[in-house]
């Protein structure tokens, strides 16, 4: 795990004062450190009964889609809004100022899906917990999130409480 700290870089002030932004592009800037940090994430859900891993734009899908494409199951992304061409569920969620919507496909999940979902960082849980709305919207149950970093002074977990929830790097 000290290789995976050592990759991510803290940016003062980033996206506005007072903030440290955790940086995790020079982690997957290393092939090793990147590969690593895949199979930690996917490691739990080894032989389990996930069926399809969904992961948030944009971060999300770097390590969804590397988690699905090493676990041989389908990828789900959930997108920003007006970027999905055919027809969509939607979720909107508070932020600290104002409010954000991710979309999916109706078509997205089958109903018996069961769903790993993906993301580079978990802060206030807000964004992970409009994610599982979104899928349980539409037809199918969320088993677990699994993050690279967790920053445990935000409580994020505490808003995931329905669901098993794993993160590789505390902060
Ligand atoms: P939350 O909704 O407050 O848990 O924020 C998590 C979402 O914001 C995730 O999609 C992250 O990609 C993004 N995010 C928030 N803070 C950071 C950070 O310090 N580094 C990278 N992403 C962040």
């Amino acid at each position: 795990m000290d290789r995976l700290i050592s990759k991510i870089r803290d940016i003062p002030d980033f996206p506005k004062p007072g903030i440290i932004f955790k940086d995790i592009t020079p982690l997957v800037k290393d092939p090793a450190a990147l590969k690593l940090s895949v199979h930690q994430l996917m490691q739990p859900f080894l032989g389990s009964e996930i069926t399809a891993i969904a992961g948030m734009e944009a971060r999300g899908f770097i390590f969804g889609s590397l988690v699905a494409w090493e676990m041989g199951l389908p990828f789900i992304p959930l997108r920003k809004p007006g970027k999905l061409p055919y027809d969509v569920q939607s979720v909107s969620y508070d932020l600290e100022y104002g409010s954000a919507v991710l979309e999916a496909h109706i078509d997205a999940f089958e109903p018996d899906d069961k769903v790993l979902l993906i993301d580079d960082l978990l802060a206030t849980g807000g964004t992970a917990k409009a994610s599982c709305e979104l899928i349980e919207k539409l037809g199918a149950k969320v088993v677990a999130c699994a993050f690279v970093v967790e920053l445990d002074f935000l409580n994020g977990r505490e808003r995931l409480d329905a669901y098993q929830v794993h993160s590789l790097l505390h902060f």
